[in-house]
């Protein structure tokens, strides 16, 4: 019996970690005092597991405050340079990554263009690659300080060998891939640490839990969280959680049909949402009906579309599609909150939102309509790199800070 009930004694003291870590990390500073009622915990263990928190260099003492008569109290808050993350955003032009403290405050970026969307996948892993090792560079952080490494892609993700010999493999259909072993190609590399978690998902969900934890989706539990790029995906949360489906897939929101036998989808199928309202795909249409732009990306070009005063019928159109999309989302989920984000959603959004609204309201049923508001993001383009961090930041907050007391300790030249 000795081996179930060491592991119980030990979950508990992994729970009552990462429940003080989590409190503290959302909604820190905060007293000891504080933290009791809060967490449910008890004096006595609040005591505990902060002092252990706090030797582990994971929590750090931020200031203090009067209480009534007593001594003050010290405030604790986690220490932001006591591990590092990195977030990958593969888009469809272009790759960003990022370094961030525990916090997500940004410590260093490289952005890559992808000309004329060129994906070849080797090409895509040895740019991540680099990326990754000019931000730990220019931030001064060893590799052996990162907590884990977040990769948003455009494709469905099939994690099912994560951590295995092949681990997470990638279909990007509209960019050319197909059963793309990204996690094996960039760990075969050699460059970074063999034990460093790798987490690789949809940048649609990516996006989706950066708004769902610091964004627009912040306190709701039944959401989508769209993304309207170049592409147009969403990120369903059920219950607080992404929703997956099966293998993962669930969300492929562009890819659902918006007209039968309609304009054809890079998919391949015809009459896509994605075909209508993704921001190539409305370029395309703005040419068509002879507009033209001299910008040479994506993001100039839809720009120049919003400021042409003869593109309002095309941008009506538009917010009806849009609209249309949305109610299919209210009628399938229910949600309580719908939120447009994505460069291009973003872009197009203080233009688009009053009409999208009254096009969703028109096509949607009326009670689930009333029971949800349709938003935008509010943390801007950058959102799928941010999202893809909060992967291994999820894992690390789960498990009490275990992915750095269990190793050696850390070199952190970012003080
Ligand atoms: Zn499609």
């Amino acid at each position: 019996m000795a081996g179930p009930r060491r592991r119980t004694v030990r979950d508990l003291r992994r729970n009552n970690r990462a429940t003080v870590l989590r409190k503290l990390y959302f909604d820190g500073p905060l007293s000891r005092q504080e933290l009791g009622p809060l967490t449910a915990l008890s004096s006595g263990s609040i005591s505990n597991v902060v002092s252990e928190l706090v030797a582990d260099g994971l929590l750090e003492e931020a200031g203090s405050v009067d209480s009534d008569g007593g001594r003050p109290r010290t405030l604790l808050r986690v220490a932001p340079h006591c591990g590092h993350l990195a977030g990958v955003d593969i888009g469809e032009t272009r790759v960003r990554v990022e370094l961030f403290d525990l916090t997500l405050n940004e410590l260093a970026r490289v952005d890559a263009p992808l000309p004329d969307g060129h994906h070849d996948a080797q090409d895509v892993v040895r740019i991540v690659a680099a990326g990754l090792a000019q931000v730990l560079d220019e931030a001064k952080v060893a590799p052996d300080a990162l907590i884990g490494v977040g990769i948003g892609v455009p494709g469905i993700v099939d994690a099912s060998d994560a951590g295995g010999t092949v681990g997470a493999v990638v279909h990007g259909q509209a960019i050319g891939w197909d059963a793309v072993p990204l996690e094996a190609m960039l760990r075969d590399r050699g460059e970074l640490p063999p034990e460093l978690p790798l987490f690789v998902d949809n940048g649609a969900k990516t996006l989706g839990l950066a708004e769902m934890w610091f964004g627009a989706g912040r306190g709701a539990r039944t959401a989508v969280v769209t993304l309207i790029g170049s592409g147009v995906g969403a990120c369903v949360i059920a219950d607080g959680v992404p929703y997956q489906g099966s293998s993962g897939s669930a969300g492929e929101w562009g890819h659902t049909t918006l007209q039968v036998g309609g304009r054809r989808c890079r998919c391949g199928a015809r009459g896509c949402l994605e075909a209508y309202v993704g921001a190539e795909a409305l370029l395309e249409r703005w040419r068509e009906s002879g507009g033209h732009w001299t910008s040479t990306d994506e993001e100039g070009a839809l720009a120049e579309l919003l400021a042409d005063p003869g593109a309002g019928e095309l941008l009506d159109e538009t917010a009806e599609f849009l609209g249309a999309g949305i109610a299919d989302l209210v009628n399938l989920f229910n949600p309580e909150r719908i939120v447009v984000g994505g460069w291009a959603g973003l872009l197009l959004g203080p233009r688009l939102l009053e009409p999208v609204r009254r096009a969703a309201a028109a096509y949607a049923l009326r009670h689930p309509y009333a029971q949800t508001t349709i938003e935008l993001g509010r943390l801007g383009p950058d959102a799928v790199t941010v999202g893809a961090a909060t992967l291994p930041l999820a894992r690390f907050l789960d498990e009490g800070g275990a992915a750095i007391t269990s190793r050696e300790p850390i070199v952190s030249g970012a003080s």
